[in-house]
């Protein structure tokens, strides 16, 4: 379904990022990876699926670094999909939050898809398609105490999806978000840590605890599955879904 095309996905070499890569490459399509971290696993992962893959090591919390990125994209084969995703994560009471982990939550978080976007369009603009996928978080729809920045660089994001949406509403180019609830990669086996130290539990028992206070299913949804979704906005059934903020998160914002 996607030979022929090229996705960037940002935050790609672990977790999320990399189950979109993974789905995206299934369908055919080229993929350029970022992230930090050793990319040689995740490059031969997605090579293993028989397309072309490149890398390149922005840090998304700078503007020229992405700049750089987008370049090599554009000379690896074009972003026809872009897909921003990378993301932190901070726990702490506002007022003991670091403001420097603030800047750098929404830096990476909510700016850096700023600047993929803006440096994406003209090309999709060209080519007359194009597929801008955020991923948000169940964060973008609802709130949980000490995760200020993070709610409200997600709650941003799904903003910035509505508005490339509409820009582009008479075009071939769609702008979505996903939301995922409680999935475990290592942004959140971070907080299982935290809860099973604080708690005195073992890994599991702190895990169902997690899934207990927020998501109904009582599952963590896997980045198989969110791939998945991003190979349906890719599709041509999904060319009229445009900014939506879909959560797939086991019933925790329907409560
Ligand atoms: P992860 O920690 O497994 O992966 C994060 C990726 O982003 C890694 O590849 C990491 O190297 C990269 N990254 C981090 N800082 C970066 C920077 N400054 N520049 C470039 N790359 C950087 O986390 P994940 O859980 O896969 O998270 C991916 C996205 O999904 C994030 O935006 C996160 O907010 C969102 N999300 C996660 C969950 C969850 O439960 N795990 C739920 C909802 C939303």
């Amino acid at each position: 379904m996607l030979k022929g095309k090229t996705a960037l996905v940002t935050g790609s070499t672990s977790g999320i990022g990399l189950g979109i890569a993974k789905a995206l490459a299934r369908q055919g399509a080229g993929i350029v990876l970022n992230g930090f971290g050793d990319s040689s696993g995740p490059k031969a992962e997605v090579e293993a699926l028989g397309v072309r893959v490149g890398y390149h090591a922005a840090d998304m919390s700078k503007p020229a670094d992405i700049e750089d990125m987008m370049q090599y994209a554009a000379s690896f084969g074009g972003v026809d999909i872009l897909v921003n995703n990378a993301g932190i994560q901070h726990v702490a009471p506002i007022e003991d939050f670091p403001p420097e982990r603030w800047d750098a939550i929404l830096a990476i978080n909510l700016t850096s898809a700023f600047h993929t976007t803006r440096l994406a369009l003209p090309a999709m603009k060209k080519a007359g398609w194009g597929r801008i996928i955020n991923v948000a978080s169940v964060h973008g729809l609802v709130a949980s105490a000490q995760k200020s920045a993070y709610v409200a660089a997600k709650h941003g994001i799904v903003g910035l999806t509505k508005v490339t949406a509409l820009e582009n509403a008479t075009t071939g180019i769609t702008c979505n978000a996903i939301c995922p609830g409680w999935v475990l990669t290592p942004l959140v086996q971070k907080q299982v840590d935290a809860r099973a130290q604080q708690f005195g539990l073992s890994n599991e028992d702190a895990k169902k605890q997690l899934l207990a206070e927020k998501e109904p299913s009582l599952q963590f949804t896997t980045p198989e599955e969110l791939g998945e979704l991003a190979v349906f906005f890719c599709s041509d059934a999904a060319k009229n879904v445009r900014g939506v903020a879909w959560n797939m998160d086991g019933g925790w914002a329907a409560q």
